[in-house]
């Protein structure tokens, strides 16, 4: 037994024998209480005497008892009270209850025999001892618990008797003593018997008490173990279900990861074709070298996987690598085995089969090291043939050197036309640098203040989304302040899908180019003599005021300076332009409101004028014109009066047209000169012949030479001898479609300003030697047709060629050929014309003044050109018969002869005029009294009835 249990065991024993005299005193008290009553009961019954000591006894022991009694049932309830004080209780009541039974037996020993007689020495000996030992019986059955409960009540009994033998030796009862003594000494050993069994049966309790206790733990403990078990148990079925479950899922798993590792095997294996089919496309060529082992896998250039001796392959290699790439390629390879690059990295060219060089790239990484010494174990890599890369890198270069250097503005814009690159030259051009631009939309780097911009940019993005291109001249003022005219060629750049991804746009600056333009339209279209418009940019004015000002009413003047060409011979070539600038700036200060004025050649000019009430009088402006010519004017030093013709017409009085009314004004100004100049003339319907039908001349004629609707006319000419027809005078007609045959005299003036007159020329010359041909065929050898030439032709120097040309191909001779020149053709009197005449004489064309007498008829012409025949003017003709007139004809006809001429007379229409001329001696008669001109047939037929014999020269 532990030290523990001892002390537990000890500690019950006391508690229970404490508890157990509690409540075993409760009948101890009640014995007392009926052994004091059956006492007191018998004296009185037996002895009855009045004795209060007795009675306060009984009364007091009764009352005493019954209140231990009372307190050790109520105020000791068991398990409510302390043990200590419980403990003390007992002992005062044990020894309380001894003292009152001591004080009852020395009363009922002592003091009763005294005072009752009755009562003798063994009644009160008998009910002492009575009291004694039955008290001491109680004691003994109910308080040996505890021995000092029971010796505390026992003690205090015995001392009256122990004092009764010690004091009354003499008197007592030796016997009873010995007795008492001896009962006492029993009851004591009794006690004390009954006090350890008691003991032992309490610590016999305590034992078991003890025992069961632990046996109870020991069973609670099992079934907390039980407990425990069982749920280890359903842990352990749980567990096990978990585990079962999970190794389904791990079954599960397992499948799936073998399906999936088998899947990714298959793409592995798959990666794996494609990564070589990758490799191929790409041309890259995979190397893997173990340099412990001294083996390198390569793949050849058809993509064969090879195994080879490291040592025998960089030898093979460093053979093929361009001698100026080797060191790089070695220095590059060697620091990265040593570890000193991330990364081994090498361009190099290598020599191929067909002995070229070829680029390649060779790329690869140490990926084993030794970790004791860091040398390199074995390195992956990869070869790629850079030959076509470098060589779009160097055309990209190049484009990109074209782009820089380029002499053109170039952006590149993306599909929202916002600015992505721009080049040097456009940078230049705008005034931006390219960071200002890039980003910016296509024309947020202009000034788009203004609509008419506005809309130019608006038209360019339409005409990109439809188009895709767009192609113009734009005038930009940039935000930097540059004003350009550019040529703008933008161009879609489209996907595979045809998804517009970016624009490229190239831009030239015109502005220079517009300058020139602008120089050149100038020189275009001004004169840069007078700084007049020409007659170009005259007709263009023109023709956009008629189309522009279809209400107002316009004045055409055209003015000529009357006998300039003579005044420009005598003034020279410097001093005829300084009289034109002159002049051009004297018209100017005079027609300082005319709506504009030109100067159209030589010595025309025009002007044209707004016709208003609030204007002065187009009479006042051409009167105002005359008086300004009135004053001299001063070249050289030298003053000079001239005089100038004007011709007038009207908007829209004389027409509509532009070329209506140039010819209207054109033939008012002609009249004026042929009234003899400084004059004025306005126009008038009689002219408008040719324009009332609604023919707009050159147009018209250049259109008429082409469709062969000129025609050739023949008008006899009749010899004055033997009235036979000597030969014919060419003229043309034109035979409209629809107006019919047209005069000469209406289109060969106008004709004549232009090279349409070498055209008509030429077309002439061509029929007409075809028709001399024909007449040679029909037997007519000796006709000699003459044709009208004017100056300009013989300027033009084509004449010659047009004339040796109709000779060679008709066979004709040169003799059958008259030329017919005005006398104006001869005014310039310059050595070409000369040379030109003296060329066509050594043709034995014949050469003859036209008109003779109607213009300036200076006699030198006769003597410096080499003229053969004399034409004297129908004018003088149809006036014969009129003294002075007839004098004048006379006297022509007298000087050809004399310089050995043959004098023609033309327009003779009647017998009279024939005959007056005939008288005159003249050679040749020409006019209607003989025949109007005829086309070629009635001509031939004329011809035929007309002729006994050709015998006709000059
Ligand atoms: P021209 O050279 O003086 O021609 C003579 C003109 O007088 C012709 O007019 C002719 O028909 C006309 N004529 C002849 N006899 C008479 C007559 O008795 N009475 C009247 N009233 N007139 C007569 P046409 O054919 O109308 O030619 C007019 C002018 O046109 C020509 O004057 C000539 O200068 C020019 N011409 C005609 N054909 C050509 C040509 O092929 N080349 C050139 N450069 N000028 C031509
Ligand atoms: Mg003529
Ligand atoms: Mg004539």
């Amino acid at each position: 037994m532990t030290e523990d249990q001892y002390e537990y065991i000890k500690q019950y024993s006391h508690t229970a024998q404490i508890a157990n005299t509690l409540r075993l005193s409760r009948y101890f008290l009640t014995s007392i209480l009926i052994v004091c009553l059956y006492i007191f009961c018998i004296y009185q019954i037996y002895f009855h005497t009045e004795t209060s000591i007795f009675n306060i006894w009984f009364i007091g022991t009764e009352i005493i008892v019954s209140l231990f009694w009372l307190v050790s049932t109520v105020y000791f309830k068991p398990g409510q009270y302390q043990l200590t004080a419980a403990h003390r209780w007992l002992q005062l009541q044990c020894f309380i209850v001894g003292c009152l039974i001591a004080s009852g037996i020395y009363i009922l020993f002592y003091h009763l025999p005294q005072i009752n007689l009755h009562f003798e020495q063994i009644h009160a000996l008998t009910l002492s001892a009575l009291l004694l030992i039955v008290s001491q019986s109680f004691s003994l059955t109910y308080l040996t618990q505890k021995l000092n409960y029971f010796c505390l009540t026992f003690l205090p009994s015995i001392v009256p008797y122990l004092f009764a033998q010690f004091i009354f030796i003499g008197e007592s009862n030796h016997l009873f003593s010995l007795a008492i003594n001896f009962g006492l000494i029993v009851i004591l050993l009794c006690a004390t018997t009954s006090y350890r069994i008691n003991n032992r049966l309490s610590s016999a309790y305590a034992r078991n008490k003890l025992l069961t206790k632990h046996a109870e733990q020991q069973v609670e403990w099992a079934d907390d173990l039980c407990k425990q078990l069982q749920n280890e148990i359903s842990h352990s079925k749980d567990i096990e279900q978990q585990l079962q479950l999970n190794n389904q899922l791990l079954e599960q798993k397992v499948r799936e990861r073998t399906f999936d590792i088998e899947q990714m095997n298959k793409n592995l294996e798959n990666q794996q074709e494609n990564l070589i089919l990758a490799h191929e496309i790409a041309g890259l060529r995979p190397w893997d070298w173990n340099i412990k082992d001294r083996k390198i896998w390569l793949t050849n250039h058809k993509h064969e996987k090879l195994i080879r001796d490291s040592k025998q392959h960089r030898i093979q290699l460093q053979s093929m690598i361009h001698p100026d790439d080797l060191d790089h390629f070695k220095n590059t390879m060697k620091t990265h085995l040593r570890g000193e690059t991330d990364r081994y990295e090498v361009n190099y060219r290598i020599q191929n089969t067909s002995g070229k060089w070829s680029w390649v790239h060779d790329i690869g990484r140490v990926v084993e090291r030794d970790s004791t010494n860091n040398k390199a174990l074995r390195m992956v890599g990869i070869r790629r043939d850079i030959q076509k890369e470098r060589l779009s890198q160097e055309r990209i270069k190049l484009a990109a050197s074209v782009l820089e250097q380029a002499a053109e503005g170039i952006f590149i814009l993306d599909d929202e036309l916002c600015y992505i690159d721009v080049n040097p030259y456009y940078e230049k051009l705008t005034g931006f640098k390219s960071q200002q631009i890039l980003g910016k939309h296509l024309f947020d780097i202009t000034a788009n203040n203004k609509s008419q911009q506005r809309s130019a940019h608006y038209s360019v993005i339409k005409q990109l989304m439809n188009m895709n291109e767009f192609d113009g001249e734009l005038t930009e003022k940039f935000l930097s302040g540059k004003e350009l005219t550019l040529w703008m060629h933008i161009n879609a750049i489209t996907d595979e899908d045809h998804k517009v991804t970016h624009y490229i746009g190239i831009v030239s600056d015109l502005t220079e180019r517009k300058l020139q333009e602008q120089r050149l339209s100038y020189l275009e279209n001004y004169d840069t003599l007078t700084d007049l418009p020409n007659r170009f940019y005259y007709n263009f004015q023109l023709h956009k005021l008629l189309v522009t000002q279809r209400d107002s009413q316009l004045a055409i003047i055209r003015l000529n300076i009357d006998r300039f060409r003579p005044l420009n011979e005598y003034l020279s070539h410097n001093g005829g332009d300084e009289l034109l600038r002159q002049v051009a700036q004297r018209l100017r200060l005079t027609n300082a409101d005319a709506l504009f004025m030109a100067h159209l050649n030589g010595d025309d000019f025009a002007i044209v004028h707004e016709i208003s009430r609030i204007r002065p009088s187009i009479q006042g402006h051409c009167e105002r014109i005359r008086k300004a010519f009135s004053q001299p004017f001063n070249i050289a030093n030298q003053e000079h009066l001239i005089t100038i013709s004007m011709g007038v017409a009207f908007y829209p009085e004389h027409g509509r047209q532009l070329d209506y009314l140039n010819n209207c004004a054109e033939q008012a100004l002609t009249e004026a000169k042929t009234l003899g100049g400084n004059t004025t003339r306005y126009y008038s319907s009689e002219n408008t012949a040719l324009l009332e039908q609604g023919i707009f001349l050159e147009r018209d004629l250049r259109k008429a030479i082409q469709n062969n609707e000129l025609m050739v006319y023949y008008q006899p000419k009749i010899n004055f001898h033997d009235k036979n027809v000597c030969g014919f005078e060419a003229l043309v007609r034109w035979n409209h479609p629809e107006k019919g045959i047209i005069s000469p005299a209406l289109f060969i003036p106008l004709a004549e300003q232009t090279s349409l007159i070498s055209d008509i020329g030429r077309i002439v010359i061509q029929q007409t030697a075809k028709q001399i041909k024909q007449w040679q065929e029909l037997g007519f050898n000796n006709i000699c047709v003459s044709v009208n030439i004017v100056a300009q032709q013989l300027r033009r120097g084509q004449l010659l060629e047009v004339l040796d040309d109709a000779i060679q191909k008709n066979q004709i001779s040169g003799s059958n050929l008259e030329l017919e020149i005005t006398e104006s053709s001869l005014l310039e009197n310059s050595d070409e014309i000369k040379n030109t005449l003296n060329e066509i004489k050594q043709r034995n064309i014949h050469i003859s003044l036209d008109d003779f007498g109607t213009g300036y008829s200076s006699l030198s012409y006769l003597a410096d050109f080499p003229i053969d025949i004399l034409k004297i003017d129908r004018s003088f003709v149809s006036k014969i018969g009129q003294d002075k007139q007839t004098a004048i004809i006379s006297a022509m006809i007298a000087m050809g002869k004399a310089m050995g001429m043959t004098v023609v007379a033309e327009g003779i229409e009647t017998e009279q005029q024939m005959q007056y001329l005939q008288d005159l001696n003249c050679d040749i008669a020409q006019g209607y009294l003989f025949s109007k001109p005829l086309p070629e047939q009635e001509a031939t037929q004329y011809l035929e009835q007309n002729t006994q014999s050709a015998t006709y020269s000059y």
